[in-house]
């Protein structure tokens, strides 16, 4: 049994490879390079032929993934554009590969004869920042405050919004002879396998990077907080929701839980005494309302669990001490 994996060489994608080669199914990546093809293909030597690359240069070429799903018997399409900084053009940059990459995967995969697709989705499908807090968000919220021309962080939360709700109309639109899964993960943090470093994070482990790496004046107050998930944790939850079969048509939020960011800082500074001068102090102790996130889903229909947000800060900021060169 093989499944297709897209954008194989980024930082989740590369971690679901993995947890597939583990169980002993076959993965095809996609990837926009050789080069980056080369790097797997070293990192999962002991898995012999079980992996294998497909270079996909651009992913709003229609049919581009049609040569790597051939012959396989699931798709898992995780591919899309993270940034927010930067966003000049934002339907070109985030919106139009984020809905016309979904659209060549789900057509890829009803061509080869896929039985399940499984989408890299995201809680940015699932909040609102306008909804009034206390809230528990469930699968059954939907982002209806992003627009797309909105510029930054909207647009992202748009695009992945938008490219979820194109997947769902597709499969309901015809008899696609699939059935869709999608992950609806906030931040997701943990150590990276793919080739990174300090200078090429994505941009969930930059977010995180950012309050160890002197980004932030130490009299900085951290603001808000976030829903995080260990980057493995989520890597299973894409097995496990390609094998559990009553997981057919349906969403999951994967997450461990919400945190403020300050909560983060006290959590790093009691951690590593060393960064105490590079952390923001903030106000130790002093907690926002935050939105919460119901993972009860993923552990009853799944079977998740969870490491926790100690391991998830932990193998995080060490990684980043090793790339730094001084862990
Ligand atoms: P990365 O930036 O590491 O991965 C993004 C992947 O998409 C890379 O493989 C990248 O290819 C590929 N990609 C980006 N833009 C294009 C494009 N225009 N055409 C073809 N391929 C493209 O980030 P993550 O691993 O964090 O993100 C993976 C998925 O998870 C995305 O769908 C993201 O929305 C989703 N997600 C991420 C969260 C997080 O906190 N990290 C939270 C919730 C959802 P290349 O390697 O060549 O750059």
């Amino acid at each position: 049994e093989t499944v297709v994996v897209t954008g194989a060489s980024g930082y989740i994608a590369a971690h679901v490879c993995d947890q597939f080669l583990k169980r002993g199914l076959g993965v095809v990546g996609t990837v926009r390079s050789a080069d980056k093809g080369a790097y797997l293909a070293s990192l999962w030597k002991k898995y012999g032929d079980k992996f294998r690359y497909v270079v996909v240069p651009d992913m709003q070429v229609e049919g581009c993934f049609d040569e790597a799903a051939s012959g396989c018997q699931g798709f898992i399409h995780v591919a899309s554009p993270f940034f927010t900084e930067n966003v000049t053009d934002p339907m070109a940059q985030l919106v139009e590969p984020a809905l016309k990459g979904t659209r060549n995967a789900l057509t890829a995969a009803q061509k080869a004869g896929c039985k399940r697709v499984v989408l890299t989705s995201s809680f940015a499908a699932v909040y609102r920042g306008s909804q009034p807090l206390p809230y528990l968000f469930t699968e059954r919220d939907w982002n209806t405050d992003s627009k797309p021309e909105d510029g930054g962080d909207d647009s992202y939360m748009a695009s992945k919004t938008l490219a979820e709700k194109s997947a769902w109309e597709f499969v309901k639109a015809s008899n696609v002879g699939f059935d869709l899964v999608t992950m609806n993960p906030p931040l997701v943090v943990g150590p990276a396998i793919h080739n990174a470093s300090l200078t090429s994070l994505n941009t969930s482990l930059e977010m995180v990077h950012r309050y160890v790496s002197g980004h932030y004046a130490p009299d900085t107050i951290p603001k808000g907080g976030m829903g995080f998930v260990h980057v493995v944790d989520l890597a299973i939850a894409h097995v496990l929701a390609y094998t559990t079969p009553s997981a057919s048509n349906n969403r999951f939020l994967i997450s461990d839980g919400v945190y403020s960011w300050q909560q983060v800082c006290d959590m790093i500074r009691a951690e590593y005494p060393a960064l105490r001068d590079v952390v923001p102090v903030g106000k130790p102790r002093e907690y926002p309302i935050l939105e919460a996130i119901d993972n009860t889903k993923s552990k009853t229909e799944l079977g998740m669990s969870y490491r926790g947000m100690k391991a998830i800060l932990k193998e995080s900021v060490d990684q980043f001490l090793t790339m730094k060169g001084t862990g």
